[in-house]
């Protein structure tokens, strides 16, 4: 026989359940009126409108009359997530540090790109990020409330214990790596790959939205990770490392790779050969972007057109072991994209076994990756809203 606890338990969990439900729809589609949140949840009318109001009372949804159009009868309320509940979110790489605030729904509300000037040790990331966040002061005030800390790293990082394994550009090996933005910042922290967290991002907001099978690659001044979204479910691997699409082999005898091999595409295709062709030093991808977008000249053109071919390589080969609808191309990989796309897809097609796999630029921009780690950063609270 169940106890009256158990009763109360299962109660309570199923309401959880239930609350956490509508609040991701409202979260993951942005606003939605009441009647197409009963529609899309399946739960009646009655118990919509008790969930949105609990999550209105809790302050995690707000709820608005719709313009009165000129449809006979009352019109559904509009429910959206609260935007003013937010995350900070961090991604350190080699030449910068990004902070963002992000919101519920996917709003950033404030982003911070500060220049490291040389590598940056952990220590100069965690007490950067609180000198960036202490800036936000003003910003951080006018919101509601700040749930957590997400942070996207070009590097391994163990899901479970939030310690990197190894980020081998910037140097980090074997360290606490939640622990010590816990401390500064005090909010319970979360880490993931970079990429990994790109690859989330495009499948909520972005251009993957929807999409049961893609192969996602981002490329930053670090150098290139990956997302694998198979039926509808991210590949993450055992322990959490997987996706390092970046150690395909393009090049046998190619450049040496920090993993120890030589010829991968991350030693290859890099945003740093592409700037150095362009006779740039740091600017990150804002600055290729500009180079890219009037005529490169010569030596830039050669340089992106022989990354372009190795990016093909590499993408064959995903195309032949996932088999995607879509490959989303983030970060430097995109701009390289947006500047001879049409025949990378052509190539793409052409060598893979089986073709018809669109090609596609990530839509989130500079905010990819913020978006991401903050989608981290809001999964607890998603998850029990209670
Ligand atoms: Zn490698």
């Amino acid at each position: 026989m169940q106890s009256l606890s158990g009763v109360v338990n299962g109660t309570e969990g199923l309401r959880t359940q239930n609350l956490s439900h509508i609040l991701t729809m409202v979260h993951r589609s942005g606003p939605l009126s009441r009647a197409e949140l009963t529609r899309r949840s399946g739960f009646n009318r009655s118990t919509v409108g008790a969930l949105v109001s609990a999550l209105v009372e809790k302050g995690l949804a707000r709820e608005t009359e719709p313009a009165m159009g000129g449809r006979v009868g009352r019109p559904s309320p509009i429910v959206q997530a609260n935007p003013d509940v937010a995350v900070i979110a961090v991604n350190p790489d080699i030449d910068a540090l990004t902070v963002g605030v992000v919101g519920l729904g996917g709003r950033v509300h404030e982003r911070a790109r500060r220049e490291t000037g040389r590598l940056p040790t952990l220590d100069n990331a965690v007490q950067l990020t609180r000198a960036i966040v202490a800036d936000m002061t003003p910003a951080l005030d006018r919101l509601d409330r700040i749930v957590g800390v997400g942070i996207a790293l070009p590097g391994l990082v163990n899901a479970g214990s939030g310690r990197v394994l190894i980020a081998p550009h910037l140097g980090w090996r074997n360290a606490d790596l939640t622990g010590p933005f816990e401390t500064a910042l005090g909010l319970p922290s979360v880490a993931a790959n970079d990429a990994s967290l790109g690859s989330l991002a495009e499948s909520i907001f972005g251009a993957a939205l929807g999409v049961g099978h893609a192969v996602y690659l981002n490329g930053s001044a670090s150098g290139i990770g990956g997302g694998v979204v198979a039926g509808g479910t991210q590949l993450v691997g055992s322990r959490g490392y997987g996706g390092e699409l970046g150690h395909t082999l393009v090049s046998p005898g190619g450049s040496p790779c920090h993993c120890g091999r030589s010829g991968c595409l991350d030693a290859e295709v890099r945003l740093e050969r592409l700037l150095d062709a362009a006779g740039l030093q740091g600017g990150g991808i804002e600055a290729l972007e500009g180079v890219l977008s009037d005529d490169p000249g010569p030596a830039v053109r050669r340089e992106a057109e022989r990354q372009l071919e190795l990016l093909a390589v590499a993408l064959v080969n995903f195309v032949n072991i996932f088999d995607p609808e879509l490959i989303v191309l983030g970060g430097f990989l995109g701009s390289l994209f947006g500047f001879h796309g049409d025949q990378l897809g052509d190539a793409v097609n052409a060598r893979a076994l089986a073709g018809g796999v669109t090609v596609r630029r990530a839509t989130l921009g500079p905010e990819l990756l913020l978006v991401g780690a903050a989608e981290l950063a809001f999964r607890p609270l998603l998850a029990s809203p209670s």
